[in-house]
């Protein structure tokens, strides 16, 4: 069992430390929100106040924090302090930029390093069924995959140094835009006097069918679990969605991919948080629509 570091203990970081620690490992994890290390240790973490102190004889340190900046901060502050050989993996959804400065960081210290970021959201890592993607070396992979499977139930190897986060963000610009089209398919279909059931019923068996549609509905009823039964509560929020789509875009703007869906779903987006939105499960973005 390993020595662990885990540092970001928020909505995510908190859950997957804590199933960790049911796996048998010694997880020390730091937040800088006092509430976040207080719901840790009662899930069995030891929270401890300082950075320092989470990764001091650490074998392992984990990062789930909001952005590149954060996790490019935290991972330059351990630099010099980092015993060689160390195994760092970052979870956090970042920057392909960002992830590969990390890698960069860890190298330089004689450290393996992973990003690994992860879909399933906040049920998936509470209930240890989240997806890593991640990217790496293959020394690296294998390291961290015993830790990993403590958290989670898929876990995939993309390639290099940036790998996962380059996944991550084609599968959410994806999502973004699927989703999109689906509340465009329904409130479409709306307009023309089907019921949701009967356009659902076809969908979901024929070449429309989608995630969006045959796990996540955006309408009430077909499918009950889907957060539209719920006035739209997250699952997954439209700021977070929106976070992705940015992210996205970035990378396609460096690296000259040309994605018009994916600009069109992050302008929509957008403009569904600014009207007070940020909070709506993204699917809620299927009310915008029929109003437009
Ligand atoms: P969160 O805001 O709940 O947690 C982030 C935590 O990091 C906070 O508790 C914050 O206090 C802490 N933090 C920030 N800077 C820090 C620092 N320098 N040192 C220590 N702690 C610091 O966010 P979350 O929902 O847990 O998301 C974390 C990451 O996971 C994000 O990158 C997000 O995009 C990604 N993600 C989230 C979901 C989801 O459904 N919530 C799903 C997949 C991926």
């Amino acid at each position: 069992m390993a020595n662990i570091a885990f540092v970001g203990l928020g909505n995510m970081g908190g859950p997957m430390a804590a199933n960790l620690v049911k796996a048998g490992h010694v997880v020390r994890g730091f937040d800088l929100s006092e509430h976040s290390r207080k719901a840790a240790g009662e899930a069995g973490v030891q929270a401890v106040s300082s950075l320092a102190d989470a990764c001091e004889g650490a074998t392992v340190i984990i990062t789930m924090l909001p952005k590149g900046e954060h996790v490019l901060s935290v991972w330059s502050e351990l630099k010099p302090s980092l015993a060689s050989g160390t195994l760092l993996i970052d979870c956090s959804t970042i920057d392909v930029d960002s992830a590969r400065k990390a890698h960069q960081l860890s190298a330089e210290a004689n450290c393996h390093s992973l990003d690994a970021p992860v879909s399933g959201g906040i049920s998936g890592a509470a209930q240890a069924t989240l997806t890593f993607m991640a990217g790496g070396t293959q020394a690296a992979f294998d390291a961290a995959r015993p830790i990993l499977e403590a958290m989670g139930k898929r876990i995939v190897h993309c390639g290099g140094g940036g790998a996962g986060q380059a996944a991550k963000i084609c599968n959410n610009m994806l999502l973004g835009i699927s989703m999109i089209g689906a509340c465009e398919a329904f409130a479409l279909g709306e307009k023309l006097g089907l019921t949701h059931q009967a356009l659902f019923d076809v969908v979901s068996t024929s070449s429309g069918q989608c995630w969006s549609v045959n796990t996540y509905c955006p309408v009430p009823g077909p499918v009950p679990t889907s957060p539209a039964n719920r006035d739209y509560q997250p699952g997954f929020a439209a700021a977070l969605m929106l976070k992705d789509l940015l992210l996205s875009q970035d990378a396609a703007n460096s690296s000259g991919a040309n994605t018009p869906l994916g600009a069109a779903a992050a302008a929509l987006y957008r403009e569904f948080e600014a009207s007070g939105h940020g909070g709506t499960d993204f699917s809620g973005i299927i009310e915008m629509l029929r109003t437009k």
